[in-house]
């Protein structure tokens, strides 16, 4: 038996989901989801953004100290004072990560940067270098990496990874991509970057189309080997990728995919009510894995099917989950064999 791949779950709730508009956690709050991700099992929580508020440096430095077993990462603009600030937050952290970003498209530089393509390549250089003399663990995005001339991704990632980035991140900030053009993304990055093999590919998608779960496993088919998101698919604007989707992707079609993850997948459904409670974002009754109607059953033939055998129509356990059980509901299109069942003869 071949050993499936191990795909990394990199958390970004406290970070990119605590974006969303309309959600501000409290240090008390943020440590209670950070306690849950490290029962879910991710592999790296971001904890916020060090340099962006003292609130969010408070945090992240409690979570540094306290939660062990995942790495502890923070996210920094490529500017010293950033980085600097980063490494202070989470120094304490057992598995420490500073991650550093740089937007990297035309439109980015132009509009948002005003600067040209050259400096902003020696500026994302020079940060990592910065970043790699305090931690031994950097990662580095280029933002809008899926709307970047692909000629100038190559050689951004291939000096970055140089300067020591240990991780290099292809973030669809914009959620733009179609599944098909981020897997050949991928695909070209493995055959163009020659020092690739150095750093692990991840993904960070956006789901302003709705692609955000797709186009992160679309990137697994083709070697990405951590995939970045939210539970219950919070995020900047529309969103990042659904954790709980992509997790249970991979669980469930794990034999087509040929990797798995380190994730207890029992716990995701505490994790994502826990989540909900905390930011007051309700999840929505037919959202996949965790929605109410995740495991119910309304149609009297697929109830009589699951009777029968649960496997007609469901394609996950609930349990495996961490849902109490599948249901039943009975409505108007139940049959005698469901009213029979629940009532008695
Ligand atoms: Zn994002």
């Amino acid at each position: 038996m071949t050993t499936k791949d191990n795909v990394l779950i990199f958390d970004t709730t406290l970070r990119d989901g605590e974006q969303s508009a309309g959600i501000g956690l409290t240090l008390d709050e943020k440590m209670e989801i950070a306690r849950q991700l490290e029962r879910l099992g991710v592999d790296i929580i971001e904890a916020g953004f060090a340099a962006s508020s003292p609130g969010d440096f408070e945090a992240v430095c409690a979570i540094a100290k306290e939660v062990r077993t995942p790495t502890i990462a923070s996210l920094a603009r490529c500017v010293p004072g950033d980085i600097d600030d980063a490494w202070e937050a989470i120094k304490g952290a057992d598995k420490p990560r500073i991650h550093t970003f740089i937007s990297s498209s035309d439109s980015h530089l132009m509009d948002l940067l005003r600067k040209n393509p050259e400096e902003v390549l020696d500026q994302a250089v020079s940060s990592v270098e910065r970043a790699r003399n305090l931690c031994d663990n950097v990662e580095f995005s280029p933002m809008d990496a899926t709307r970047t001339d692909i000629e100038y991704l190559y050689r951004m990632l291939e000096a970055c990874i140089n300067a020591g980035a240990t991780t290099v991140n292809i973030p669809d900030t914009v959620g733009y991509a179609l599944p098909t053009e981020f897997a050949e993304r991928i695909r070209l990055i493995k055959e163009n970057v020659p020092n690739i093999d150095k750093a692990i590919i991840s993904v960070h998608c956006h789901n302003d189309l709705g692609n955000a779960a797709p186009n992160s496993i679309a990137a697994v088919i083709e070697g990405a080997r951590q995939v970045e998101g939210c539970i219950n698919g919070l995020g900047e604007r529309a969103g990042n990728a659904s954790l709980e989707e992509v997790i249970m992707t991979i669980e469930t079609r794990g034999d087509a995919l040929g990797v798995t993850t380190n994730i207890d997948t029992r716990q995701i459904y505490r994790t994502s009510r826990l989540v909900s409670d905390i930011t007051g974002f309700p999840v929505q009754p037919n959202k996949a894995i965790v929605g109410a109607n995740a495991f119910r059953h309304a149609s009297g033939i697929h109830q009589d099917g699951v009777i029968k055998s649960r496997t007609t129509f469901e394609i996950m356990d609930p349990h495996t989950v961490g849902w109490p059980s599948s249901s039943l509901v009975l409505g108007k299109l139940s049959g005698l064999s469901e009213v029979t069942r629940v009532y008695g003869k």
